[in-house]
Formats: C-alpha cells, sequence, structure tokens
C-alpha cells in the first residue's frame, strides 16, 4: 500500500501532500542550477547552501497542497528547463519541476525544507559533477558512480543504465493526470524569471553573503 507524507517548509505555511511518499531516485549534483536555485533563497534568507546539494526525485501525485498564496514560482533563466517553487515567507525550497519530468516526478532539496517522505534509498550517483571544484567544497566520498555530465552518449547510456535513472526519468506509458507537483505549479502566478547567467555569481547579483 502506498503510505502518505509530507513536505513542509520550515515555517509550516506550505505543505504538499504526497500520495505515494517514497523517493524514486537519489542523487548529489555539483551542478552550478542548484547551487544558484539554493543560494537565490539563501539571499532572502533561507538556509545556508551546501556545497554539493542532496536532492531526492518525488513521486508527482499529491492528494492536498496548502499556502498556495505564499507559494512563488521562479526560472533562473528564460530558457532553463526548471522551475522552483519557494515559500515566499521562509524560502524553504518546496520542489522543483523540469521539463523532462513529464509530471511524474518533481525534485525535492530535502536539505532545505522538511520532506517527511521515505528517504532511505542511499545514494545512486554524484552527476553534473563537471561544474564543481575544490574550490566549491571538499571532493565526494561515497563509492557510488559519478558523472561529469551526460553530454557525451557513452556518459549518457551509461547513466541511463543505471534502473533507478532510467526508471525515474522514463516517460510514462500513459500521461500523467490529476493533481500533482506541476498542477499546483501551474495554479501559482507564472515564474519570475531571475536572468542570472549560469557562471553567474548570485550574491554579486542579489546581495547577501556566501
Ligand atoms: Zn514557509
Ligand atoms: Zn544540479
Amino acid at each position: 500500500m502506498l503510505s502518505e507524507a509530507t513536505i513542509e517548509c520550515y515555517c509550516g505555511i506550505c505543505t504538499l501532500t504526497l500520495t505515494d511518499n517514497k523517493a524514486s531516485c537519489h542523487f548529489q549534483c555539483g551542478c552550478n542550477s542548484c547551487r544558484q536555485k539554493i543560494q537565490f533563497a539563501q539571499v532572502w534568507g533561507g538556509k545556508k547552501c551546501v556545497p554539493l546539494p542532496t536532492l531526492f526525485l518525488m513521486p508527482s501525485q499529491l492528494s492536498d497542497a496548502q499556502g498556495l498564496q505564499h507559494m512563488q514560482a521562479f526560472k533562473l533563466r528564460e530558457d532553463g528547463a526548471s522551475t522552483s517553487v519557494y515559500c515566499s515567507k521562509c524560502w524553504s525550497i518546496i520542489g522543483v519541476d523540469n521539463n523532462g519530468y513529464h509530471n511524474k516526478i518533481f525534485l525535492n532539496f530535502p536539505q532545505f525544507c522538511s520532506n517527511r517522505g521515505d528517504l532511505t534509498l542511499p545514494l545512486v550517483a554524484y552527476i553534473w559533477m563537471e561544474d564543481y571544484n575544490d574550490e566549491i567544497g571538499p571532493p565526494p566520498t561515497e563509492n557510488v558512480p559519478l558523472f561529469e555530465s551526460i553530454r557525451y552518449r557513452q556518459e549518457h547510456d551509461r547513466c541511463f543504465s543505471i534502473p533507478e535513472i532510467k526508471m525515474t526519468f522514463s516517460e510514462p506509458d500513459i500521461p500523467i493526470e490529476g493533481y500533482t507537483f506541476r498542477a499546483v505549479l501551474n495554479q501559482l502566478s507564472p515564474p519570475k524569471i531571475l536572468g542570472i547567467q549560469e557562471h553567474e555569481d548570485i550574491f554579486e547579483r542579489f546581495g547577501g553573503n556566501s
């Protein structure tokens, strides 16, 4: 049986109730965009960013969502594939949608909100490590697959040969309907475009200290 769980912001105003609580993939991501999303929240009073954020992909189906009037959607770049939803009071990151998620999953950073889902799945891989270096943080420690990028077919195929990754990102046989993270996103005001470049320093642009 599927069991429900909530994802909640730190101030408690914004809540998503998941129909299926079990995370389907678990990464640590070295990409600039993840850090920029987190640092943008940090500028407004959210938690301090970490060098290699932990991310979980959660099933997108919801039974309830609260606090939509306090949720705000942002995109880093006009042409960016992902849209992040924040609590505008406490700057927790509720979740992130991406064009490639097929309305099936959404991304969550459990270090930057309260995720009461089943996050027992061990780390599957380090991803997008081409953006990471010693100036950002210490070397990765876990003995799991590590991908610099999936720019080339060989690395892409090697990445998607991992069962959790293949399952999580495969297109569903029939379009997903019903109340999903994307449905919540579509109820919010259109995302604000930050116009941040890929290598731009968030703190230089918006102020605040790293
Ligand atoms: Zn909040
Ligand atoms: Zn990332």
